[in-house]
């Protein structure tokens, strides 16, 4: 069947250019993805800016509270320090150790963050504390005891929370060894502080809900913690990641972890309490954090996906326009080049091809094969059947034409009237003539009753051209000799395929013909 040829379109290097379909494609797909790429460094750049802000208030929280930790401790280590001196020099005699009261209960009156404060002898007896209402007790076995017993240092040491004996308020040893004159061990100096006080300090800092503010050991024993909860104190921090990962002699750093403690996840900044072993932990919960950021991101999403929709929208449109606009093209192209009645290619394709593969022959030094065929009678068919029939007819005698075409490369189209051509590119004359007489006894078959022929039936003669072009040779010369065959055959009688008998035979296709025919 005829079919109306595509021009090859590539350039030098190979590459296909882009339809203008594919380039509107490839915009949108740029677009969007251009969309998406600064959407999501904005984004990313607001989390970052949001977690810096954050961690700098935190990390100045832990800052200031790490120095207030100090202040505190320092305030009743030096009255520890004091109560150490009296101790060591007045002895442990009633009138010394009353002296000793009063002065310590003044002590407990006037710094609200001291509880009490004992004076315990070698043996783990308590001597004297600063609540005349608090029996004395053994304190042998406590830890902070047996480490002033077995340690001759003369540093502070702080204990872990635990619960008053006197209140069961919950509070914070800090202890200092007694020495005899030689040196040896006398017992210790012991401050209780009271933890609530940390606690109502840490209760009126504002760190979001799930904020926590942390007094910690600086092995990571929770002293105590905002918000309170009875079963965190004595916990140990020590699995957060600073504990493994910055030296202890780290001051300060911020990370970002989930609570070894409550599972949330948070913000965290740390400061060591310089002068005693201990640690401010600060954190804020990043869902509080974010929680702006993560508004805003939805925002930013709907927005990205409210634009990707819209250029979606636009580029959908402008493909489908464009691909209208294509099929209509394609569709002109074909009414230009088709014969709208017979379906073959029309006059104007026909010149066209004839043309295109002329220089093709002659390029690539093959042969160009060329059938004219002509309706027999056929004016007389139309007298007596009318035209309707006829052009019936010549619908008929195209399906014939192109059944018997059997290459890619064969070309099928209506010269005029009730008149066709055939090019058979590349085909021997042998090979041609077979084609026709193919086309010939189809028509003949059709069986399609004609009475004012001789042969009672509609018939075609046909006209065999060929040629092997060159520069001496013309194509209306194949076109002509393929003529006077046909009327050759039409005066022999008609319903005949006639080979030219002025072929314009080359060396070369002299035996390709000899060879395609054989012997
Ligand atoms: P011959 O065997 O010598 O070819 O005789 P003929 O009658 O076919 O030749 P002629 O050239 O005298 O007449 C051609 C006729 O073809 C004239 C016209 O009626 C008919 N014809 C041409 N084009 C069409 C068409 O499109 N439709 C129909 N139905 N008939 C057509
Ligand atoms: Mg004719
Ligand atoms: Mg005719």
């Amino acid at each position: 069947m005829f079919s109306v040829r595509k021009p090859i379109n590539r350039s030098r290097q190979g590459f296909k250019p882009l339809s203008l379909r594919q380039g509107v494609l490839a915009f949108m797909v740029v677009v969007c993805l251009l969309a998406i790429g600064l959407t999501g460094q904005e984004t990313w750049n607001n989390r970052a800016a949001d977690v810096h802000a954050s961690s700098q208030q935190t990390t100045n929280l832990a800052q200031s509270l790490s120095q207030q930790a100090t202040d505190s401790f320092q305030t009743v280590d030096g009255v520890l320090g004091e109560l150490v001196d009296r101790a060591e020099t007045d002895g442990s005699q009633p009138r010394a150790l009353r002296r000793l009261q009063k002065v310590m209960s003044e002590h407990v009156k006037q710094l609200r963050v001291l509880h009490n404060l004992f004076i315990v002898d070698a043996d783990g007896n308590g001597l004297v504390n600063a609540l005349p209402q608090l029996k004395n007790a053994n304190y042998r076995d406590r830890p902070y005891f047996i480490f002033h017993r077995t340690h001759a240092g003369q540093t502070t040491h702080v204990g872990r929370t635990v619960r008053s004996r006197t209140d069961g308020s919950w509070i914070i040893t800090i202890t200092r060894r007694l020495n005899r004159a030689d040196g040896s061990f006398a017992g210790l100096a012991m401050a209780t502080i009271s933890g609530d006080y940390f606690l109502h300090l840490y209760n009126q800092v504002d760190i979001g809900r799930s904020g926590i503010i942390t007094l910690a050991l600086a092995d990571g024993t929770i002293l105590m913690r905002k918000p309170f909860e009875q079963a965190n104190i004595g916990k140990s921090i020590a699995k957060a990641p600073f504990f493994r990962t910055a030296p202890p002699q780290t001051a300060a750093g911020s990370y970002e972890n989930r609570s070894v403690v409550d599972g949330i996840s948070r913000f965290y900044a740390y400061h060591r309490v310089s002068r005693y072993p201990l640690l401010i932990v600060v954190g804020v919960a990043e869902d509080e954090v974010l929680a702006a950021w993560r508004w805003e991101t939805l925002l930013n999403l709907v927005e990205l996906v409210g634009m990707i929709s819209i250029v979606a929208i636009l580029g959908g449109y402008l493909v489908r326009q464009i691909k209208k606009r294509e099929t209509a093209e394609a569709q002109l192209e074909r009414l230009v080049l088709v014969d709208g009645l017979t379906g073959l290619g029309n006059r104007h394709q026909f010149e066209a091809v004839l043309g295109r593969e002329w220089r093709r022959a002659v390029r690539a030094g093959t042969s160009l094969a060329f059938l004219m065929i002509d309706a027999d009678e056929f004016k007389g068919y139309n007298d007596h059947y009318g035209h309707q029939a006829g052009d019936n007819v010549l619908k008929s005698i195209a399906g014939c034409i192109a059944g018997a075409l059997g290459r890619p490369a064969d070309l099928a189209a209506r010269y005029g009237g009730e008149e066709f051509a055939v090019f058979l590119p590349d085909t021997s004359s042998p090979g041609a003539f077979a084609v026709g007489e193919a086309i010939r006894r189809a028509v003949a078959g059709l069986n399609i009753a004609h009475v004012r022929s001789p042969h009672g039936v509609v018939t075609v003669s046909i006209g065999v051209g060929r040629v092997s072009p060159n520069g001496s040779t013309t194509p209306s010369a194949l076109v002509k000799a393929a003529d006077s065959a046909l009327y050759q055959a039409k005066s022999k009688g008609r319903n005949q395929t006639e080979p030219a008998a002025t072929f314009i035979p080359t060396l070369a296709g002299v035996i390709s013909d000899y060879v395609s025919a054989g012997p």
